[in-house]
């Protein structure tokens, strides 16, 4: 049993951390860079959590950023919990909305072969199966080399690691869930249990705030392990820019919970 959630952590922390630093702030936002062996390390570990293509991913996540609590929002909770959860994937007649072109908002990942590939020409269903067949062929050789329980382990946290950026969707843009770390138009906040569980990423309302940082958990009490990835990978030599925030000394605002933060300067970029 030991083995069992040994295993099971180590998965999980490798599709969760995949998820957030992969396919949400290397390919959606560019909040850092780095070398390709890290990329796709990270990309694989998504992938096998069942998030689809990586274009259909950062598709649909810009278009949420852009249209963030509106209609044409992919996902907002606020026309329905229902769809804020999963109602945008099914029932699925075509991969996307009429305002959601991802040859034109997503050139910069067409310029790779590989994630090229996995979009299947845009088809949902083709993409989806890939997906299913690629995890498939996955679990099943770790079931044969390392022995069933790590198998089970790998899938079980697929399975569980699935639901999270659905649940980081759905109840970080309720707003009696959490709190503002920052003043914003849209209904984001960030949800303390959720920034744990999905390793930094439920820190949503910071993210909404700045975007193009590499960093969201911002306040000394908000763990972002992901955040930490980013840092070890730039000591390895392997990321070599990351967006980080500028505290500015002394100078604090008081959030919805009434806590003094530092203000955080626009990111940085190269
Ligand atoms: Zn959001
Ligand atoms: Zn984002």
């Amino acid at each position: 049993m030991t083995a069992f959630w040994l295993a099971f952590s180590i998965f999980f922390l490798w599709y969760g951390i995949g998820i957030a630093i992969g396919y949400h702030r290397l390919l959606s936002h560019h909040s850092y860079k780095c070398k390709k062996i890290f990329e796709y390390f990270w990309i694989l570990g998504g992938y096998l959590a069942y998030q689809g293509s990586p274009i259909w991913w950062t598709a649909m996540h810009r278009a949420h950023h852009k249209h963030v609590d509106t209609e044409l929002d992919p996902h907002s909770p606020g026309f329905g919990l229902w769809r804020g959860y999963a109602g945008w994937i099914w029932p699925h007649t075509r991969a996307y909305p009429d305002h959601i072109k991802p040859r034109l908002q997503c050139k910069d990942l067409y310029r790779n072969k590989l994630y090229e590939f996995l979009e299947q020409d845009g088809s949902f269903n083709r993409a989806t199966t890939l997906n299913l067949l690629t995890a498939f062929i996955f679990h099943s050789t770790t079931s044969l080399i390392f022995g069933w329980q790590v198998g089970l382990a790998g899938l079980l946290a697929s399975i569980v690691m699935f639901q999270i950026p659905l649940i980081v969707n759905t109840c970080c843009h309720i707003p009696q869930l959490g709190y503002k770390g920052f003043p914003s138009t849209d209904d984001s906040v960030n949800v303390w249990w959720l920034g744990i569980l999905a390793v930094g990423e439920g820190w949503h309302n910071n993210h909404h705030a700045f975007p193009g940082l590499a960093r969201t958990g911002l306040r000394p009490y908000e763990l972002d392990l992901s955040w930490m990835v980013i840092r070890a990978g730039k000591v390895l030599g392997l990321v070599t820019h990351m967006n980080e925030p500028v505290m500015i000394k002394d100078s604090c605002i008081n959030s919805a919970a009434s806590v003094p933060i530092p203000v955080v300067a626009e990111a940085v970029r190269r």
